[in-house]
């Protein structure tokens, strides 16, 4: 089964079986979501109507996610770890609960390829439930709905098989809460058998066991609690139920194959590869490979997601650096010479564009990013060893046979000199490189960018508190006055908000001037004082936009869509949420007006509290 074939599959059955309505995958990028980079899960861009907001298409939806994991960056070169892969997941919004979600997820599992299912064997599967703690009891419902398709209860000694379910602590089978407080719950995982033999940890530990002879498919979610501010559980008045899965995992499944990278996704990148160095099959070799194809197709999604990110030093920009140029240290350590990165981006394209058209309409921005970068990187590499010869002199002078790590981790920070051609310089010139101090070195680097990290996520991912909300109220006020003052080409190309400030991009070709970012901030003031109401409402696409709304994101609500009214003033589509009235926000004050990209600029603004 071809993976387009399994995404129509997987849609049908949640529309036509079970009434579901298909909903399109969201951004790569997150809009109002200052907590992380990327989306990571199907669920993220749907925080909004799972924390109680109706969504225009009712409580039941179905859709294919396009995701970003960089938490899984180091695990790629394994056979199921992917930086950019698509999820597949089903929505109750306190509709159905565990009764009828693992009903589908069995039927649609199960159910023979002839008729609308993947025809998976029952016996090559097993499946966890929460084990049960102090916060929250063991999830029986979840077993006995198991236990009615044949699942049975491991014993306790019972040597891992399929047809078993295990019980799993907090770490395993429990979701959220994103932040600090908000709807959690327990969940039910899937695993199936990839036929490799058992480690000797496989009957100790069950499917779960990290050498991945069973590999999780799916995940149901139930968010049934609400975790409060003193740490307690209570029941949530709405539940819900959340379910993933990997698409790429699946594809491996059905096609019958060992890895995610030997099925059609991935494939016709991995010949080319092939094709451009004649390198040995060696499992390093394949490791390199993986790492290549899966960094230019992560790449490749983020360059081409209507944001229009590149690569930079900064979020998602310097993710997407970091993909690029290790896609091509590696493709060089393979024997690939020449540019190559725009190469395999287009056959990346050609495999997507169907699905995402959005490949296909920035297709010349993908590929000229990719033959700029490839440029600048090479420079970086001349640059490089530029710097160590230069450091050379000094170091053989004082008779050091080891490259000092803090010199070696500043020629690999500062000039962004890859660690193996640090390594591969020290050799050529007889030195060593003290890999204990260079680790250390980088170990305190990423201790402090982690702590940047924290701070970041301490909004909190379903953080819909009132400073949040207020200033994405602002963001609206914000882009409709900056639509008045410099013209109509404005739009927004990403925001991202902390309960302290906002942060809005927006295209425009030039600087603001002081003028403009006074009367500005005067229109918002304005409006502010007039003290007008928030009011929502739902309609079509078509029909927001022949009233003049405004919203460059409506390709992830569907054919109904929420347009927030502030007055006259401005109309936007949108998911919420909002202040209630303009008057909460007291005031407003631009801090900072400053280039992001080419034709985009970013202003930093705060209200008053
Ligand atoms: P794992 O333990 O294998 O890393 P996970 O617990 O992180 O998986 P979830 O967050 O539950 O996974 O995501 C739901 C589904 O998405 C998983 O069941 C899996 O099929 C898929 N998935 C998760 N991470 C990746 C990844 N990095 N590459 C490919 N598929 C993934
Ligand atoms: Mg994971």
């Amino acid at each position: 089964m071809f993976a387009k074939d399994l995404r129509r599959k997987f849609i049908d059955f949640f529309v036509e079986r079970c009434g579901h309505k298909e909903i399109p995958s969201a951004s790569i990028i997150p809009e109002h979501d200052p907590t992380v980079l990327f989306t990571t899960a199907g669920m993220h861009p749907l925080v909004p109507y799972l924390m109680g907001e109706p969504h225009p298409l009712g409580k039941r939806l179905v859709d294919v996610q396009k995701c970003v994991r960089t938490d899984d960056i180091e695990e790629v070169g394994d056979d199921v770890h992917l930086t950019f892969f698509e999820m597949l997941g089903n929505w109750s919004l306190g509709d159905y609960f565990k009764a009828e979600a693992i009903k589908w997820s069995y039927e649609f599992l199960a159910t023979p390829v002839k008729k609308d299912g993947l025809g998976l064997d029952k016996n090559m599967m097993c499946v966890s439930c929460f084990e049960g703690d102090k916060d929250a009891p063991r999830d029986a419902e979840a077993a006995a709905e198991w236990e009615k398709y044949g699942f049975k209860k491991a014993e306790s000694g019972e040597s891992l098989r399929g047809g078993l379910i295990y019980f799993y602590g907090k770490k395993q089978n429990w979701w959220g809460p994103a932040g600090q407080t908000g709807p959690c719950g327990p969940d039910t995982e899937m695993f199936y058998d990839t036929g490799r033999p058992k480690c000797p940890q496989c009957d100790k530990i069950g499917p779960a066991c990290p050498c991945e002879k069973y590999i999780e498919i799916w995940n149901d979610v139930f968010m049934q609690y609400n975790k409060k501010s003193d740490g307690t559980y209570e029941p949530l008045k709405q539940k819900n139920v959340d379910t993933g899965m990997g698409l790429e995992r699946i594809a491996t499944l059905l096609q019958s194959k060992k890895s995610c990278f030997e099925t059609d996704l991935f494939i016709y990148a991995i010949n080319r590869l092939r094709e451009m160095a004649k390198y040995e099959l060696t499992s390093e070799n394949l490791r390199k490979e993986k790492i290549v194809a899966d960094h230019m197709r992560a790449a490749t999604f983020i360059l081409g997601d209507n944001f229009g990110v590149v690569p930079s030093n900064v979020d998602q920009g310097y993710v997407v650096r970091r993909l690029i140029r290790r896609s091509i240290r590696h493709g060089i350590s393979l024997g690939v010479s020449g540019h190559f990165t725009h190469q395999i981006a287009g056959i990346y394209i050609k495999i997507y564009k169907d699905v995402y058209p959005e490949l296909e309409k920035n297709k010349d921005r993908i590929i000229s990013e990719l033959v700029k970068e490839e440029e600048k990187f090479a420079h970086t590499l001349v640059r490089g060893e530029r710097e160590f010869q230069h450091l050379l002199p000094k170091i053989l002078e004082k008779k050091f046979d080891t490259i000092p790590g803090d010199v070696a981790f500043n020629l690999y920070e500062t000039y962004g000199f890859p660690l193996e051609l640090i390594e591969e310089l020290c050799r050529e010139n007889g030195l060593k490189i003290d890999r204990a101090a260079f680790d250390e070195s980088y170990k305190k680097h990423q201790e402090m960018s982690r702590a940047g990290a924290t701070q970041k996520f301490s909004g909190g991912l379903a953080d819909h508190s009132d400073e949040v909300r207020k200033l994405h109220t602002a963001t609206h006020l914000l882009q409709a006055a900056l639509r008045q003052v410099l013209g109509n080409h404005v739009y927004q190309k990403g925001s991202n908000i902390t309960a302290e400030r906002l942060r809005f991009d927006f295209s425009h070709p030039q600087k603001m001037t002081p003028e403009e970012i006074a009367k500005t901030e005067k229109i918002v003031n304005e409006v502010i004082a007039q003290n007008l109401p928030i009011r929502c409402g739902e309609t079509t696409v078509d029909e927001a936009k022949t009233r003049g709304a405004i919203g460059v994101f409506d390709a992830k609500y569907g054919d109904k869509v929420k347009v927030y009214f502030m007055g006259d003033f401005s109309k936007e589509i949108c998911g919420g949420p909002h202040a209630d009235n303009t008057g909460n926000l007291k005031n407003f004050k631009i801090l900072k007006e400053e280039a992001v990209a080419a034709g985009i600029r970013r202003i930093k603004a705060v209200i008053g509290k």
